[in-house]
């Protein structure tokens, strides 16, 4: 059974008001609510209940977020070796032919960087293909099998988890840690200004002086954490150095919220 995950709600007034609210008018009977931070962790016993809260929240635009359950995450793939001509649609067929349901599909581009003549520290930039492919699949039992395929579309392939990402995502709607855009409903929050709207509506010009980020790191256009999951050496393995050709982090799926 899957356990229902935390609901987190930006702080209320009235907490006696509000858990008479569930228990009263949602009629759920068996939930907790703990601060953190600056946030209030509600808890519930079933999914049934955690969606009607979810639910009833959205009607009243409260603001909130949650995590995505990993029963709930897609079984990651990612095709080495599969030429770059080869369409998508092929792959998603055969994939779907040996009993699996493809969710997402995504070939990698690598960002090629030219230095512009006469121009220090001016590149000129464009998009690659690489015959890397990554495939999202729905969990079932027999996922694993998937890597003993060796061949796809008639071409030689090799099949392995993708590497995971030692940052965790970062929400591109409230600029938190730890959760994406489709499950938050917390105000905007803009990389920028720190103002409530889109970034890409924001009118400040990046040159400007005192342009910031809405957490204060250097990092405001990525969805990477500050704080690595596993070990710092690997922050090293991102640093760009140019002008160099590197795959984008936007193009890898652990960077795309399901
Ligand atoms: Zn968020
Ligand atoms: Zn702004």
């Amino acid at each position: 059974m899957v356990k229902p995950r935390p609901l987190f709600l930006s702080d209320i007034s009235d907490i006696q008001k509000f858990s008479r609210w569930i228990s009263t008018d949602l009629q759920i009977k068996d939930f907790s609510v703990k601060l953190s931070g600056s946030m209030l962790k509600l808890q519930f016993d079933t999914v049934e209940n955690f969606q009607k809260v979810q639910k009833a929240l959205k009607a009243k635009e409260a603001e909130f977020f949650y995590f995505q359950l990993p029963e709930e995450k897609p079984f990651k793939i990612v095709i080495k070796g599969i030429h770059t001509s080869t369409s998508l649609e092929e792959i998603q067929t055969e994939i779907e032919a040996k009993g699996f349901k493809v969710l997402r599909t995504n070939r990698a581009q690598k960002q090629v960087l030219t230095p512009v003549q006469g121009q220090p520290n001016t590149f000129n930039k464009h998009l690659e293909p690489i015959p890397i492919v990554f495939v999202d699949v729905e969990k079932q039992d027999n996922c694993k099998e998937l890597f003993n395929i060796i061949g796809l579309c008639h071409q030689v392939v090799k099949i392995e988890s993708p590497k995971k990402s030692p940052w965790q995502p970062q929400c591109r709607r409230c600029q938190r840690y730890g959760h994406v855009q489709s499950r938050c409903s917390m105000p905007f929050r803009c990389v920028k200004c720190l103002g409530q709207h889109k970034t890409a509506e924001c009118d400040k010009k990046p040159q400007l002086p005192n342009a910031s980020c809405a957490l204060g790191i250097t990092r405001p256009t990525t969805k990477a954490a500050p704080k690595p999951r596993k070990s710092p050496q690997q922050q090293t393995s991102r640093e760009v150095q140019y002008p160099k050709t590197m795959i984008i982090p936007s193009l890898n799926p652990r960077n795309h919220p399901p």
